[in-house]
């Protein structure tokens, strides 16, 4: 199946990808950019992404910019601040100026709208122009087996496909996880969320234009489940909410984050709110709702030639607001150990390092998420190591030089027991 192109030193493999979220689509840039041959396999036809804010500090950002994404065509705004609000009076209580971001990180925060960054991706992913062969797109193909040794999988709609390696990135309720022998464990948590957006034409009229204006996220709570973020995106024509609050107060049972509900309902959840928020809400479009549940990290996430990625490998809760930016350093990792760098290594020993490489990390954010979820001095930005050491700290996610690592590792690789270390679980 693997074959060279032009004055490649590393095989251009054959590689399917399962899952065409925020996930699968960047490892599909990564791997195409790396010279390799892929092919994104979805099930559905794209109702695409929903309609929410989500910012990718540079630990993210920064692979799109390695991988040559034209960042400002997915309409972002570049955050400036952080700013936390009194609950109920809406007076500006502390705040965590971004500064000298980019010098000291290299990229912009940027905060996108969901939709636009889906779309921008997909059409670098599958364009013919830019480095790499393009991506090919196959729709309503549902992935319903996988042999993760052989790399065969089959779908709902009979086909089946044959690939050097499999990456498998179809999201946090992921049917291939099974596939590769792992048993999820998950909990409901004591946390639902509402999302909504409004458009910035609609909070001028109601003389709330400030929040489309300020490059910030906006919080309010977080001492506790109560929460609200908030933020602008796609070029400050929208602002988008997270409304966090106690499951009990109306126990939510469905599944999924697509359950409608009313500006009414959303404003009756938080009755003491600052009353800007209330008459937003009271305004507010594509009103939906969600329960957020805790996965346990999984024991592995490689066997054979295939992988998991992205929310299917290590979901978390969103407080920390990094589940995208660990799916991007996941595809970034693969990139890495798929280019001609590291041409010398064998599909087994680049997963091997992808799973070493990025296990302990995602892990170590997924936990911090848990624990923000409650207590927003846990979340990077306003977290300090001082007052907890070991804390997750802005420099430590949005510093971090992944190829450096990965350099290390491969280097410390040919050291039997660190081989070991992924060798001995009970993976099929
Ligand atoms: C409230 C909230 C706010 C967030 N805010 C942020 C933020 O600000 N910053 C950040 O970095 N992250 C944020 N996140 C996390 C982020 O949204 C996710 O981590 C990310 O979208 C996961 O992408 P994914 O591609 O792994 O999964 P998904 O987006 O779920 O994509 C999975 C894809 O696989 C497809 N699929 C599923 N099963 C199959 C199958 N069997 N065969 C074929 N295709 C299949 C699905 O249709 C889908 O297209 C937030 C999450 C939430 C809930």
């Amino acid at each position: 199946m693997a074959g060279t192109t032009g004055t490649h030193t590393t095989p251009s493999y054959n590689i399917a990808i399962i899952g065409s979220g925020l996930g699968g689509l960047s490892a599909a840039i990564a791997l195409r950019r790396a010279g390799h041959r892929v092919t994104i396999y979805e099930r559905y036809d794209f109702g695409g992404e929903v309609g929410a804010s989500l910012s990718l500090a540079s630990n993210g950002s920064r692979f799109l910019q390695e991988w040559q994404v034209d960042i400002a065509s997915a309409r972002p705004v570049v955050l400036r601040n952080l700013i936390m609000h009194d609950w109920s009076s809406g007076e500006v209580s502390a705040q965590y100026p971004l500064g000298d971001y980019r010098q000291r990180f290299g990229t912009d925060y940027n905060n996108f709208h969901r939709i636009d960054l889906h779309k921008h991706l997909k059409e670098v992913a599958t364009a013919e122009a830019g480095q790499g062969p393009p991506a090919q797109l196959k729709v309503w193909h549902k992935a319903v087996r996988l042999d993760s040794r052989e790399g065969r999988i089959a779908f709902d709609n009979g086909a089946e496909a044959v690939h050097d390696v499999v990456v498998c990135a179809d999201g946090i309720r992921s049917q291939m996880r099974e596939q590769l022998g792992i048993v999820p464990r998950v909990t409901p948590s004591t946390s639902c969320c509402y999302r909504c957006i409004i458009s910035t034409a609609k909070l001028r009229e109601l003389g709330l234009q400030e929040f489309a204006d300020n490059s910030a996220i906006e919080f309010w709570g977080g001492n506790g489940i109560d929460k609200i973020v908030m933020s602008p995106c796609s070029n400050h024509e929208v602002v988008s909410c997270y409304c966090f609050y106690p499951a009990q107060k109306n126990n939510l049972k469905e599944d999924g984050w697509n359950i409608s509900s009313t500006g009414e309902t959303l404003a009756a959840t938080f009755p003491d709110l600052d009353e800007r928020l209330r008459l937003l809400f009271l305004n507010a479009d594509d009103i939906k709702m969600w329960r957020l549940y805790n996965h346990e990290p999984y024991p592995y996430w490689v066997s054979g030639r295939s992988c998991l990625l992205g929310d299917a490998a290590h979901p978390m809760m969103p407080d920390q607001s990094q589940g995208a930016c660990m799916a991007l350093e996941d595809a970034g990792a693969l990139g890495i150990l798929f280019s001609d760098e590291y041409a010398h290594l064998s599909i087994p020993e680049k997963l091997q390092l992808y799973e070493l490489e990025r296990k302990p990390r995602a892990t170590r954010v997924q936990e911090s998420s848990r624990r923000a979820r409650t207590d927003i001095t846990e979340r990077i930005g306003w977290s300090s190591a001082n007052d907890r050491p070991g804390k997750l700290t802005i420099e430590e996610v949005c510093g971090y030089n992944m190829h450096s690592h990965i350099a290390e590792l491969v280097k410390s690789f040919t050291d039997p027991l660190s081989r070991s270390a992924v060798n001995n679980e009970q993976r099929p």
